[in-house]
């Protein structure tokens, strides 16, 4: 049954020769949302996603500490039996209210949200219209409907507005899905454009904001708040696993009939809740998240210092700065090498392979947090300069070092 995948078996032999298994970290302590010790030593971490440092928020233990001792460690059922408490309720209100929607529901995993999105939403008819930088769960939710899927080019409304013309005729909805910020190369999508092509072509627009909540937007509702256009969006898809410091996720919509989907969406139905005290934290998590915006300022001015370092170091980035830092490698085996090198100077991240990746690059990819402070960005700028030059991937004008601004 496993030979077939003897190739990918051989791959991650070699990896493991060359060094620790970037796939297979262990932390064996979290000393804090930015620290942790692994073999013994001290490392930070540059790749967590917990955009606002929210996983040791002593409001948010507390309250998860006090429904799991009211109401146990799990619910043992589905939301759709014996699996809805109080603490889901009330997490789907906040979730609803925080966005300006009329509903929202509560998914175990933002994976499983968009697997139960797509699927429920999309019918045999419709056409699901997917930016092709899309995250595996959006393409998971797509095979899941038995919708037609149509991937248009990466975040260019041009072509997404070329396509939806050519299906016109077709019956069924269109559905437009796309991402607030994209988890590899950390690129925001043109939301605005987006939203002008779904306004003329007459369909939905989806947006996955699982990078974006809490980081985007005047008060942290994501991608569609920092363009203006949230009126157009019809249904917004997140997680509690990035900047809400926890783990789920959640369909928003102000669509009449939206409560039908917690019957079709088999994600939601044939898998158990989340555990209370998970819902109570995340719920406690959105009233941080909206009472003290200087997270989010903190957050935005660590990606641009670790941006601007890097740049002016005269690494390849992605194409704006972002809370996801993409360092763009040449080749696969460079990309793991300069991981196991950051390591060892007691610098985490992540590394990022081709085929997981846009236009099949090695990356290494970065998340800062608000919880970082000035030193321990200007640690890991100086961490990955230094492997860079000793890997001799900085010409002599790049790696200036001009110190990060
Ligand atoms: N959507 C996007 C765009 C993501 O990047 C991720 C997680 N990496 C998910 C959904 C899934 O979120 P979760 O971790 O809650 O399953």
């Amino acid at each position: 049954m496993l030979g077939k995948y003897a190739q990918l078996k051989d791959q991650l032999g070699t990896l493991r020769e060359t060094g620790a298994d970037p796939f297979n970290v262990t932390f064996d302590r979290i000393l804090s949302p930015t620290t942790a010790e692994i073999g013994g030593r001290e490392v930070l971490l540059l790749g967590t996603n917990n955009y606002l440092g929210l996983t040791f928020e002593e409001s948010c233990v507390g309250k998860a500490v006090a429904a799991l001792q009211a109401d146990g460690t799990g619910t043992t059922g589905s939301r759709i039996a014996n699996g809805t408490y109080g603490a889901h309720v009330a997490l789907e209100k906040r979730i609803a209210r925080f966005l300006h929607r009329r509903d929202a529901m509560v998914f175990t995993t933002g994976y499983q949200a968009n697997l139960g999105a797509l699927s429920a939403l999309a019918g045999r008819d419709d056409q699901l219209l997917l930016d092709a930088d899309s995250h595996a769960s959006i393409y998971d939710g797509s095979r899941l409907s038995e919708a037609t899927v149509t991937r248009f080019r990466h975040n260019d409304p041009d072509d997404l507005y070329r396509r939806l013309r050519h299906l016109a005729d077709r019956p069924g909805e269109k559905l437009i899905v796309v991402e607030g910020i994209y988890s590899m190369l950390g690129d925001v999508a043109p939301l605005r454009e987006f939203a002008a092509v779904k306004r003329e072509t007459g369909a939905y627009l989806l947006v996955d904001e699982a990078h974006s909540l809490g980081v985007l937007g005047e008060h942290g509702r994501g991608l569609a708040e920092q363009a203006g256009v949230e009126e157009d969006v019809d249904f917004v898809v997140g997680t509690f696993s990035k900047s809400l410091g926890s783990i789920g996720g959640f369909l928003a919509s102000s669509l009449p009939g939206f409560e039908v989907l917690r019957l079709i969406a088999r994600s939601y139905m044939f898998t158990a809740s989340l555990p209370p005290s998970v819902a109570a934290g995340v719920t406690q998590a959105l009233d941080v998240l909206g009472s003290r915006p200087g997270l989010r300022l903190a957050l935005n001015h660590n990606a641009d210092r670790l941006y601007a370092g890097l740049e002016a170091a005269g690494f390849k980035l992605g194409p704006t700065p972002s809370p996801i830092v993409a360092v763009r490698l040449g080749s696969a085996e460079t990309a793991i090498a300069f991981w196991n090198m950051l390591l060892a100077r007691g610098l985490y991240v992540n590394l990022a392979l081709p085929p997981a990746t846009p236009e099949r690059q090695a990356l290494l990819r970065t998340s800062v947090s608000a919880a970082h402070n000035r030193e321990e960005i200007d640690f890991a700028i100086a961490a990955i300069t230094a492997v860079g030059e000793e890997l001799g991937l900085l010409s002599e004008t790049g790696a200036a070092l001009s110190p990060a601004k």
